[in-house]
């Protein structure tokens, strides 16, 4: 019986999570259906069940849910456990066991597709929501020297350094909250925008010579160039969107499903081409 896997999102229209799992599944002979799933925002839970309660066996989850669902999980995996946002669920029996692997699909694009290391390295996190939650762990762990987190509602920034600092299990050094203002002066070797700000055609106010010599700017947002990556190649930085960690999410969550692990370079390159 062919297995049922869904991602519920609000957008999620433009999600690109069914065409990447229908690729895995024909990569490794796996029988599953994969469909995008529209939540009204206060349906979030009641579309999770629903679709478990037909048969589904697990569930990406994207934005703006990623909270809603680290709460409606029953049990949580590996950075999920920290990280207070969940974009995999894994249905078993009775059990919604949560996971988080925008860290790992983050980390493993920034490091071995696009050959660029972290550690030690001045990093710039734009955003406080789901995403930034998500990757704050995997990126602690690799070591960097320090980690700005930026965000328009500036509580909300501060609000998650805080959340982190709870946490004795991995070193918080050099971690700060700023407000964009407050970067004026500063450079960064590698800069994140984990905020929706492209979506909307917008990028988060940062001052010219924000970037480092050599400096990679990373958008999540894929699927268009954004005006940060507009912004950042025109300062001379290396400019990547978020389509190969959103691939290596999502192989991650594959592999989490289907103890089966896909390949994901050739995708990467077909929807970079697409
Ligand atoms: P979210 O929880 O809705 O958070 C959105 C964040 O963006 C907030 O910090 C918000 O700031 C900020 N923001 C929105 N518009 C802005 C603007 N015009 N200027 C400055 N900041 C702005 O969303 P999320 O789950 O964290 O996801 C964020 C983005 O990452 C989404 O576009 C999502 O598609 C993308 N993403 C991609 C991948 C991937 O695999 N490539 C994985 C995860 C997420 P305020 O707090 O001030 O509202």
């Amino acid at each position: 019986m062919t297995d049922k896997y869904a991602v519920i999102g609000n957008p999620v229209a433009h999600s690109k999570s069914p065409l990447i799992h229908a690729e895995f599944a024909r990569q490794t002979g796996q029988d599953i259906s994969y469909i995008a799933v529209l939540a009204p925002p206060d349906g979030f839970r009641a579309a999770v069940l629903a679709f478990r309660d037909a048969g589904g066996r697990g569930i990406n989850v994207t934005l703006p849910f990623k909270h809603e669902a680290w709460n409606l999980a029953t049990a949580h995996r590996g950075y999920a456990f920290n990280a207070g946002a969940v974009n995999t669920f894994e249905f078993r029996g009775s059990e919604i066991i949560g996971h988080n692997t925008d860290g790992i699909g983050l980390v493993r694009d920034i490091k071995e597709n696009l050959g660029c290391s972290i550690q030690g390295r001045r990093v710039l996190l734009m955003g406080a929501g789901g995403a930034s939650y998500g990757v704050m762990e995997p990126l602690l762990r690799e070591q960097p020297g320090e980690i700005a987190v930026a965000n328009r509602t500036v509580d909300k920034a501060v609000t998650l350094v805080a959340y982190f600092e709870k946490f004795q299990t991995f070193a918080l050094r050099g971690v700060t909250a700023r407000p964009y203002a407050g970067l004026r002066g500063a450079q960064f070797d590698v800069l994140i925008n984990a905020t929706s700000a492209g979506l909307s055609g917008e990028m988060p106010p940062l001052p010219g010579d924000i970037f480092a010599p050599d400096a990679l700017a990373y958008d999540m947002v894929y699927g268009r160039t954004t005006p940060f990556l507009e912004f950042a190649r025109a300062q001379g930085a290396r400019a990547a969107d978020g389509i190969g960690m959103l691939v290596e999410q999502a192989a991650e969550a594959f592999f989490i499903w289907r103890s089966v692990r896909p390949q994901t370079a050739s995708l990467i390159a077909m929807l970079r081409k697409a």
